[in-house]
């Protein structure tokens, strides 16, 4: 049977980074990387963007060339699934058939696209975005001349493709089952700002609707029926209702976890020598109060990588990285820090009309968070905020004219 000092599963953010952070850290000894994914690591951000676009193509997304893995001696089996892990064994079962084992594994496995559960679900035109080749295939139906789309789902994921599709031409309408867009991520100034924005560069958006089954000819979507008794046609789904953490192995095996799988600040989980990092893991994030959340962002799927590989190398460092994220929609690029949940006021700063302005988030007047639009100063100066927890005059904080690095 074949032996590894470290395993790690999974090839998206957390798991290149995690290969890449042990060889920084000093590992000398044998990695292997196995992914279900049949390419080599890549960045799930174009997904949305410009790899949909056609903007960049697959070799400008993926995280290192094909080289870099070989020179570093990093090795990836490509196209194979982690079926069954015993713990007691330190042992792996893969689709492959053969069985691998490890003194530490990495668990970097993320999650896969949410399904919808209605009749008509499987039918032929409904897509996910969540790997390179999800979005093949809708590319391809693009490229076929589908034109009309709903999109299921006002999250980032949604709404950048409903960006992405009018750019190309198509008739887009996103049905969202909130009574606002990015309900789950955002106060509502900015669901507002991008419900508008979005009506204005034409998509066709209904909120508070919930879609009640997907009609088809033969075995291809040819509308969606909504709980308001409405019939959109389209010859395109794309569903965007976020993530099942991939974490199926992991706790047949034993390890604590419900929402994904359960780790501490060093990213252990609750079975020995055995790390999850990224969008599986549950952790206590002490930018949300030390609540147990998981991140779905490259920052928290690389910074964790990076506290796995110094606590394997023996240097304990807690995870305590500010969370960031951004997003890109038509002309408008926002960049978030902090979170802002259980944030009891927010102040606007800037004018959305002018679509530069930033919404900033505070929890007993201390600054928790900012979502920015167009307005990298103050996303650069809020961070810095963030990170103090710094108690601010919510008055001025309003004035834009005030740079946020001043108010300290
Ligand atoms: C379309 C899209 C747009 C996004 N845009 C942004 C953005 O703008 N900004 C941002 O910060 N974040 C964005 N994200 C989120 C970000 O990409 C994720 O948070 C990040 O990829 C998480 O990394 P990960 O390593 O935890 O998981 P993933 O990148 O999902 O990687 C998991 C890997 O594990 C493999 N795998 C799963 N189960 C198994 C198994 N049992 N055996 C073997 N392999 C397995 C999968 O095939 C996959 O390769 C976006 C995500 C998507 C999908």
């Amino acid at each position: 049977m074949e032996h590894y000092d470290v395993v790690i599963v999974g090839s998206g953010h957390g798991g290149a980074q995690a290969a890449i952070a042990l060889r920084q850290n000093g590992h000398e000894d044998t990695i292997l990387m196995v992914s279900r994914d049949r390419n080599l690591p890549y960045e799930r951000p174009p997904l949305s963007k410009e790899y949909l676009s056609g903007e960049k193509p697959f070799e400008r997304i993926q995280i290192r060339p094909e080289k870099f893995w070989s020179e570093r001696q990093v090795g990836l089996r490509l196209g194979c699934n982690v079926n069954e892990v015993d713990w007691m064994a330190h042992e792996l079962a893969l689709s492959d058939d053969s069985r691998v084992t490890y003194r530490k594994l990495i668990w970097a496995a993320g999650g896969d696209a949410r399904r919808l559960s209605c009749s008509g679900a499987d039918l032929g035109g409904i897509h996910t975005v969540r790997s390179r080749r999800d979005v093949d295939a809708l590319k391809m139906e693009l490229l076929a001349g589908s034109k009309r789309a709903v999109i299921i789902g006002g999250g980032y994921i949604g709404l950048e493709a409903a960006a992405v599709l009018r750019k190309l031409g198509c008739d887009v309408t996103v049905v969202e089952m909130e009574d606002r867009v990015l309900a789950r991520v955002a106060g509502p100034a900015l669901s507002e700002f991008y419900a508008t924005y979005h009506r204005a560069q034409g998509v066709d958006l209904r909120l508070s609707t919930a879609v009640e089954r997907i009609e088809g000819d033969g075995d291809k979507v040819t509308a969606v029926l909504t709980d308001s008794g409405e019939t959109i046609a389209c010859d395109i789904v794309i569903v965007g209702i976020g993530i099942v953490p991939s974490v199926g192995p992991l706790i047949a095996a034993g390890a604590a976890g419900s929402n994904g799988v359960d780790v501490d600040q060093y990213t252990r989980t609750s079975l020995d020598d055995i790390y999850a990092i990224g969008d599986c893991a549950a952790h206590a994030n002490p930018y949300a109060d030390n609540k147990v959340i998981r991140l779905e962002s490259v920052q928290n799927a690389t910074d964790m990588a990076t506290t796995a590989a110094k606590a394997i190398m023996g240097d304990k460092q807690a995870y305590d990285a500010v969370p960031w994220f951004w997003s890109n929609q038509y002309d408008l690029r926002l960049q978030t820090v902090g979170i802002s949940i259980g944030h009891d006021q927010t102040v606007l700063r800037g004018d959305p009309a002018e679509a530069k302005f930033s919404v900033v988030y505070l929890r007993e007047n201390r600054v928790v968070a900012l979502d920015c639009v167009n307005n990298t100063k103050d996303y650069v100066q809020g961070r810095k905020l963030v990170m103090e927890r710094a108690e601010l005059d919510p008055d001025l904080l309003a004035d834009p004219g005030v740079p946020l690095k001043e108010m300290r």
